[in-house]
């Protein structure tokens, strides 16, 4: 068991700042949690919006929370033969007795918001520090590092084979994705989808809506270089979003709006688009995660008269215990590509240069190793 580990940590945020990778201590898992040894990450935007302080967070904080590694140590009450299992992480574990929890909505657990807030596990301590003073957790996970200490329930075990650089995606870009249009949506065959952003996640929709033959799927982005993978992923037509008027290319080839619009950017901008590219009585899902204080404007009029509705999709309305391996599934038969999604695997030293890489918007999936096995 270690005492000490190379961690990224985030000490000060904003444009420009990088994180620092050097040593931080790291204590056995309390009752009900386990000791993670770590194998693969995945960088996530939200870890960049932190970095760059779009969201408020209690410093210093070791980011990342796409993680897949192996049990190492387990706490008192979690059985000792947990220990050598492959996890996935999720960011969002069950207490149990919340009444989100109790209604199968655990993406809103009370207690695991709790504890996110306050960058603690659920008895809203550390696991981590640094010259005797804590060093924060993100969301119950903390990924860039080589060893993590998570609720039990917040390393939901996989396959043995799995390869840990597909499994750690399910912790959030694909499960986001697929959930959004499987769980949040339901959307049926022959409805028509348009995805607003397709990077992991608005690739993770296209996918989704080819499972539920959704018709047309159409993939809508900045990046003319995205079109390659959104048809890959199954989408049917390519919209620039920098062309002269995406909505209207939206309409015209839905034949008048899209049943279910996604938005994946996580931007005001996209937001709206994607509410004017959705058809009367459809749904825009809003699943990017846009700055803590960004608001957009809708028509209150059009809503009502057109009895349109926006939802919220929150990590893909997961049930990580119940999707994790439903998806995994997926993925062994053939019906679902993560190995794909991944563009970049590169070593953790290398996080600072990932990070500004994403940035371009030009990455599918960066993925982060930490260890081989
Ligand atoms: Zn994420
Ligand atoms: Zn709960």
């Amino acid at each position: 068991m270690p005492k000490k580990m190379i961690a990224a940590v985030l000490d000060s945020p904003g444009e420009g700042n990088v994180l620092s990778l050097r040593e931080v201590g790291i204590a056995d898992p309390s009752p009900m949690e386990v000791l993670v040894r770590l194998l693969m990450t995945g960088v996530c935007r939200s870890d960049i919006h932190l970095l760059r302080g779009l969201w408020s967070h209690p410093l210093p904080v070791i980011l990342g929370h796409e993680g897949c590694g192996i049990i190492e140590k387990v706490g008192m009450g979690v059985a000792e033969s947990r220990v050598g299992e492959k996890v996935v992480l999720t960011f969002a574990p069950n207490c149990g007795t919340c009444r989100f929890c109790v209604a199968g909505r655990n993406v809103l657990c009370e207690a695991a918001a709790r504890a996110a807030a306050q960058g603690t596990l659920f008895d809203g301590t550390t696991r981590f520090s640094a010259d005797g003073k804590p060093v924060y957790h993100l969301a119950l996970t903390s990924t860039f590092c080589e060893y993590t200490v998570v609720p039990h329930n917040g390393a939901i075990t996989v396959p043995a084979q799995t390869p840990p650089e597909q499994a750690c995606l399910l912790g959030c870009g694909v499960m986001t994705g697929l959930g959004a249009v499987l769980n949040t949506a339901q959307v049926r065959p022959g409805e028509s989808v348009a995805v607003f952003g397709c990077g992991g996640v608005g690739l993770s929709v296209i996918q989704a809506s080819r499972l539920s033959n959704a018709l047309p799927i159409v993939a809508v982005d900045a990046q003319v270089s995205k079109e390659a993978a959104a048809r890959q992923f199954g989408a049917t037509h390519f919209v620039h979003a920098a062309g002269s008027d995406p909505v209207q290319a939206v309409r015209e080839i839905t034949d008048g709006g899209a049943d279910y619009t996604f938005e994946a950017a996580g931007l005001i901008d996209t937001a709206e688009m994607a509410y004017r590219a959705t058809r009367r009585a459809g749904t825009t899902v809003l699943i990017g995660q846009p700055a803590e204080n960004a608001k957009a404007g809708f028509p209150l009029y059009g809503i009502a008269q057109d009895e349109q509705r926006i939802v919220g999709s929150s990590y893909g309305s997961a049930r990580p215990l119940v999707d994790f391996p439903k998806i995994l599934r997926l993925v062994e038969h053939g019906r679902l590509d993560l190995s794909h999604l991944i563009s970049h695997i590169w070593p953790l030293a290398r996080i600072n240069e990932a990070i500004a890489t994403v940035e371009t918007g030009t990455v599918n999936r960066m993925v982060l190793r930490i260890a081989d096995r």
